[in-house]
């Protein structure tokens, strides 16, 4: 299986040796992506990657490794390291369902996977790379759920993880786990791009491998969500998958993915891809609603409670443009008090997710009332991080302190507050009646 690296710039696609150090395309500065000369037939495949759902071999465990076949970027599948990642559930949902205007709706949550997020199914692959490449150390720039899993990953390869954080942007619950999971966390007096920048003179000088998001291993990890999703549905594509967008390396590999399965006949037709934003992040959005696109409206100042989405130049903007168009997807965008109340929604459903996830449901509502969406649409949303990830958030929604990013009180309009009670079995049992 020949297995490249190709610039994805239509005017260049200038081609590498999936074994070079690469984040960007050395001639023209475009992003790269991994490309195969597939030559499956699709029953098979299918055969195959049910069967080994019943297999305890440690790759055919994973929900990212037993598709295997389908980014086949590795030479030798020693160098793999996993977790056990992927294996999500989809859920169904009717509540939120009814919440969002839809006769049905079911979750993909990437929450439940090792470090609890998507990241995982990404990360695996980069790090898996990492090895292959003779790396001894890995590093990415982010507060949130590429720390923890990147942190996770190397560790559990016995490489170094290290993070850099811009300072004072810290998300203590993600910051925790990466600093369990053995990771070495450098403050920088920077803002994110400015520490994007600084650890590529790093990597180069130190040979450090660098996995942010534009790593293409990732984006090939992050394939596996719609074809294990498309394998749990019995290869029946839904009408439409829903998902968060920030800095768009998700979007970019579920278009990638369906195109590839679609092109591979292993399904047959292309769900419509919408991609939902946070209203104070949403470039993506404002760059798609221009009849004439122009230059990408990078926001300088991004905001959102929704921290995984809190992206105001997101990298993969490129790729997304073209996976949101070939699906004839769409992209909307959500407030504060939208975000914060659908996810209130799906923790009723007794499911549960963080913030960021929380926007599709949002975003389903929004385009489901707009007539986007039809209510009997075939829909799935990927609720992409645990409820665990921000607990701070959910508290102060409950109990009526979530303030927006410029101050402005957020309703609890689905609130719980805890009730504190007297030590009085009389008194209890009358409130609870
Ligand atoms: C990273 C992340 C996102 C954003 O995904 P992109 O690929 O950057 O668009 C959304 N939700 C969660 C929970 C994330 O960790
Ligand atoms: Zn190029």
């Amino acid at each position: 299986m020949q297995a490249e690296l190709i610039c994805f710039e239509q005017a260049c696609r200038a081609r590498y040796a999936i074994t070079d150090v690469l984040y960007n395309c050395p001639k023209c500065g475009g992003l790269l992506e991994a490309t195969y000369a597939f030559a499956h037939d699709a029953a098979d495949l299918k055969k195959l990657w049910r069967e080994r759902r019943m297999s305890n071999a440690r790759l055919d465990q994973s929900g990212v490794w037993r598709y295997r076949e389908f980014f086949p970027f590795l030479k030798d599948l020693e160098h793999v390291v996993t977790l056990r990642e992927g294996n999500t559930p989809v859920l169904d949902a009717p509540r939120a369902a009814r919440y969002a205007g839809l006769e049905r709706v079911a979750f993909k949550h990437q929450g439940y996977n090792p470090t609890g997020s998507f990241k995982d199914n990404g990360m695996t692959c980069g790090a898996s790379q990492a090895m292959a490449l003779g790396m001894t150390r890995v590093a990415c720039v982010s507060t949130g759920n590429t720390s923890a899993s990147m942190a996770a990953y190397a560790s559990a390869a016995g490489l170094q993880p290290i993070i850099f954080i811009p300072h004072g942007n810290i998300s203590y619950g993600k910051l925790a786990q990466a600093l369990e999971y053995g990771a070495k966390t450098l403050q920088v007096e920077a803002n994110f791009d400015q520490i994007l920048a600084l650890i590529r003179v790093l990597a180069e000088r130190l040979g450090i491998y660098l996995l942010n998001s534009i790593n293409p291993f990732r984006i090939e990890g992050q394939k596996s969500i719609m074809v294990e999703l498309m394998d749990q549905r019995d290869w029946q594509a839904p009408d439409w998958v829903v998902l968060p967008g920030g800095n768009l390396g998700n979007t970019s590999a579920f278009g990638k993915a369906l195109r590839e399965m679609k092109a591979l006949g292993l399904i047959d037709k292309l769900p419509k891809l919408a991609v939902v934003q946070a209203e104070g992040s949403a470039p993506f959005f404002d760059f798609m609603s221009r009849p004439e696109r122009g230059v990408f409206p990078a926001v300088e100042h991004p905001e959102t409670l929704a921290t995984a989405i809190k992206i105001g130049d997101p990298v993969s903007w490129p790729k997304a443009l073209l996976e949101v168009t070939t699906t004839e997807g769409v992209v909307e965008k959500v407030t504060e008090q939208e975000i914060a109340d659908a996810k209130a929604q799906i923790g009723l459903c007794g499911i549960g997710c963080e913030p960021a996830s929380a926007a599709t449901l949002a975003g389903i509502r929004k385009l489901t009332a707009a007539g986007v969406i039809d209510k009997s649409a075939d829909v799935v949303a990927v609720l992409t991080g645990n409820v665990l990830k921000d607990p701070d958030y959910i508290y102060k929604y409950h109990t009526g302190q979530l303030k927006a990013p410029g101050g402005s009180a957020i309703l609890s309009t689905y609130g719980n507050e805890p009730v504190v009670v007297p030590n009085d079995a009389d008194r209890i049992a009358a409130l609870l009646g």
